[in-house]
């Protein structure tokens, strides 16, 4: 491979280069000539394909049932919900057409508004609910002109789901299932670690009761929002008429929840898991799995070809590809495919034909291992875990080294000098933090941790008396 297809600066080095290298070069996005858009590639969207897969199996279990909704809302709508519409207003693009009624519209910047519309219409009796529904689309919120791939863009594509409960006990409870569906996605698809919690007033979802997070940190000392389940209570549903006729014969609003992941995800994968050489994925989200490189030559070629072609039979329950190119040496496809991040190697050579061997390379750690063909199947796919596994203690073991706690404002100011992910005691006040943001050229609160230890004494920084423990870091 020449030189200007791999990696050209470290990770360590140059992290938002490097990022926009591995992501280039995997072939995963692209820029876009729309500024502050992307094009998701086949090999990115082969990844969104995964999560999408995995999470709606998940959810389906839970009741929750797709379906689609306009992506126009009218501004009537927007204006409903107060909080909703001050939270959303600077980042709405407008359609320049209006419709037949002169009313303007905007692309969605989340469908909460559109789809509560239709709900004030299908809820009728406590026999309609629990009503679950999640979509799969795009998002545009008009906030930045640099896109950061996967990370930050106007147009990007997630998931919503919106649900509505009779009782604030289901919708509590079905709050925290959906951000432990979203944890596995994350910790065990992807093997990035987050932090459960719940955000601060500040941080809140416009127009919820409350809203829960997960969040990580990222290699370049920045912490990164994953997802977020809210408690609406019952604010939307007063604005848009949703009520139920309970069975007490009396009408009552319901309780209603959202919840979204995105995007994002991918580009957090990339950037938590990834090295000098290019991309390094989670097995388990691999478009490519494993991939089979035969070394070629004229006299012995038939036999190497037979056995690449048996063994990728052998692995049928992995997703395998033969590199049956002649054009390129095998030095050059085996740079290829660790910048594309395929997490093993298997090199078959006239010599290992005759040994009936096979060579096992793993991506993550370049470790190399002869293996009998006959136990391809199992090696593979202990090996498959075994990097899903290290990737993530690797991540984790990172998560936990970032992680400082302090107890007064000197020590708080230099963790976040360092870019660490700081938990600290905090008042929970909103002009606190805007304060603390201001001071430390903004770190922000990520989360209170629902994993909360005993806390006494005074807020890091106003002195007042501290609720709970808050981790604050700067972020994307
Ligand atoms: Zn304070």
């Amino acid at each position: 491979m020449a030189k200007e297809d791999g990696i050209t600066v470290k990770k360590n080095e140059d992290m938002p280069e490097w990022y926009s290298q591995v992501i280039i070069k995997a072939e995963l996005a692209d820029y876009s000539p729309i500024k502050g858009c992307m094009v998701i590639r086949p090999n990115g969207y082969a990844i969104w394909q995964k999560i999408m897969d995995f999470f709606n199996e998940r959810i389906a279990k839970m009741g929750v049932s797709n379906a689609y909704f306009p992506m126009f809302i009218p501004e009537a709508f927007f204006k409903k919900e107060a909080e909703h519409a001050e939270g959303f207003s600077p980042e709405v693009a407008w359609v320049e057409k209006k419709d037949e009624e002169g009313q303007k519209l905007a692309l969605r910047p989340t469908s909460e508004t559109i789809m509560y519309d239709s709900y004030s219409r299908w809820i009728r009796s406590w026999r309609d609910l629990p009503l679950r529904i999640n979509q799969w689309c795009n998002i545009v919120r008009w906030e930045v002109s640099d896109v950061k791939l996967f990370l930050r863009s106007r147009e990007f594509l997630w998931q919503e789901g919106h649900c509505v409960y009779e009782t604030e006990q289901e919708c509590d409870k079905e709050v925290m299932m959906i951000l432990e569906e979203y944890r596995k996605v994350v910790e065990e698809l992807l093997a990035v670690p987050v932090i459960l919690g719940k955000k601060t007033e500040k941080e809140r979802f416009a127009g919820a009761k409350y809203t829960t997070t997960m969040e990580a940190f990222m290699p370049d000392g920045k912490a990164l929002q994953m997802g977020t389940s809210h408690n609406l209570g019952q604010g939307f549903a007063k604005v848009f008429g949703i009520s139920f006729l309970g069975k007490d014969e009396k009408s009552h609003l319901p309780w209603q929840s959202s919840w979204g992941f995105s995007t994002r995800l991918i580009g957090a994968a990339v950037m938590t898991h990834s090295d000098d050489k290019g991309l390094v994925l989670p097995p388990r989200v691999a478009p490519i799995q494993a991939v089979i490189v035969p070394i070629i030559f004229e006299k012995t070629k038939d036999a190497v070809l037979k056995e690449a072609e048996k063994v990728k039979k052998e692995l049928h329950d992995f997703e395998v590809k033969i590199d049956l190119r002649e054009e390129y040496s095998p030095g050059w496809k085996f740079n290829e495919w660790e910048v594309k991040g395929v997490p093993v190697r298997i090199e078959i050579g006239p010599k290992d034909v005759e040994k009936k061997q096979l060579v096992l390379v793993r991506r993550d750690t370049g470790e190399k291992k002869i293996i009998k063909d006959s136990e391809v199947k199992m090696e593979v796919k202990q090996l498959l875990d075994d990097i899903q596994k290290s990737i993530y203690d690797k991540a984790k073991k990172f998560l936990e080294e970032s992680t400082v706690k302090v107890d007064n404002w000197d020590d708080f100011m230099k963790a976040i000098g360092k870019r660490k992910l700081v938990l600290a005691p905090f008042c929970g006040e909103e002009e606190c933090e805007d304060w603390i943001k201001d001071k430390t050229g903004g770190a922000t609160s990520r989360c209170i941790p629902f994993n909360q230890e005993k806390i006494a004494g005074n807020c890091v920084q106003c002195k007042n008396k501290a609720k709970f423990w808050t981790y604050f870091a700067k972020n994307y």
